[in-house]
């Protein structure tokens, strides 16, 4: 089968003709749906040195990703061949406390994992291919009724990590309250949703995209914005003075990060979810009063069910740009380019619904 492989650090992606896996006892193996480019792919291309994570190429790159269950290997119970699925894309090891409650992004036992600190395309083989190899049943995710593969995969990663980052500031975004989104491309169109769905926060959105600024507004947005100097000004000036309660910085540069602590209001929340690389000064006088500032990276198992059932019911729904197999690297190009609408997102050309 066809794959769309890191063979080193600081190289493109390579077209790579690999064999199919077969599932050992307990795994599964998912004939690939759809399978999301992000933009931390672009990272790995580019940014990463040997040692600089526990894991190294070779490995198919993918780690947003949904399918059907094709195979299921001994002892796995409780699927069946067909079945459209998502996959949960961090694979830790299980037993720990983390991993328990879902959250195998921060398992602490990471020796026991497949791979330490990393999964299926991050490390692993992931989903940029016909068919891609899950280590358990845990990590495959039913759709609900509604659902397809395509429409699943980018919310795999680009709708859960604004929903774990939106409930974790949820106390903070009551009725009155007002979130700022900086950044509306693959996640950030899927944040304003999330607050739009699950929230009855005003949202500000922030982008030097005139399209983004309108995918924002079609996703519900409130206000849009241009970044610019006078960017906290105009969101004090649509707060009463007051300032955002939480800010959700999908970029995460110097300038954004700057741009988020001018414009948070006290007690408020400045959540960095981009891996810009930028540095916020955190200190007495440097953030508002009370600020808190943090990161987050993905979400938990429990809130990709969360994700999926709201867009089971129309709540939430991925903007995409497909890609073939053969055209991923564009794809890449296209997002380091700033250039692609919402989610760019891979099907694989051969795939069809069995
Ligand atoms: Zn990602
Ligand atoms: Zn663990």
């Amino acid at each position: 089968m066809k794959a769309v492989q890191l063979t080193g650090w600081e190289s493109p992606p390579e077209i790579n003709d690999v064999p199919v896996p077969e599932p050992g006892p307990g795994e599964v193996l998912v004939q690939v749906g759809a399978a999301g480019a992000c933009h931390s792919d672009l990272h790995l291309m580019h940014d990463f040195e040997a040692d600089t994570l526990p894991w190294s190429p070779p490995f198919t790159l993918g780690h947003e990703n949904a399918g059907w269950v094709h195979t299921l290997g001994e002892g796995v119970r409780g699927l069946e061949p067909g079945q459209p699925v998502a996959v949960v894309g961090a694979w830790g090891c299980g037993t720990c406390v983390r991993c328990l409650d879902g959250l195998e992004t921060y398992c602490e036992q990471p020796d026991l994992a497949p791979v330490p600190g990393g999964g299926g395309g991050l490390g692993l083989d992931g989903g940029m291919a016909e068919y891609l190899l899950v280590p358990a049943a845990r990590h495959l995710v039913p759709l609900p009724e509604g659902l397809d593969p395509v429409d699943a995969a980018p919310l795999t990663d680009a709708g859960l990590t604004p929903y774990h980052a939106i409930r974790r500031s949820n106390a903070k975004l009551g009725p009155d309250a007002t979130a700022m989104v900086i950044g509306v491309g693959g996640l950030g169109h899927l944040g304003v949703q999330i607050l739009k769905a699950t929230t009855a926060a005003r949202v500000i959105a922030v982008d030097a995209r005139e399209s983004a600024r309108d995918l924002a507004k079609s996703c519900g947005a409130d206000l849009v914005l241009a970044p610019g100097d006078d960017l906290a000004e105009q969101v004090r000036e649509a707060t009463e003075g007051h300032g955002a309660d939480v800010v959700l910085d999908f970029v995460g540069s110097d300038d954004t990060l700057a741009a988020s602590a001018a414009s948070a209001r006290q007690i408020g929340d400045i959540t960095i979810v981009g891996i810009a690389g930028g540095t916020l000064p955190v200190s007495f006088f440097g953030v508002p009063y009370e600020a808190s500032v943090q990161t987050t990276y993905w979400g938990n198992r429990r809130e990709l069910v969360e994700v999926l059932d709201l867009a089971a019911r129309n709540l939430l729904h991925a903007e995409k740009t497909i890609f073939t197999l053969d055209d991923a690297s564009r794809a890449y190009d296209e997002l380091a380019h700033g250039t692609v609408r919402g989610r760019a997102v891979v099907v694989p050309h051969d795939s069809f619904q069995p």
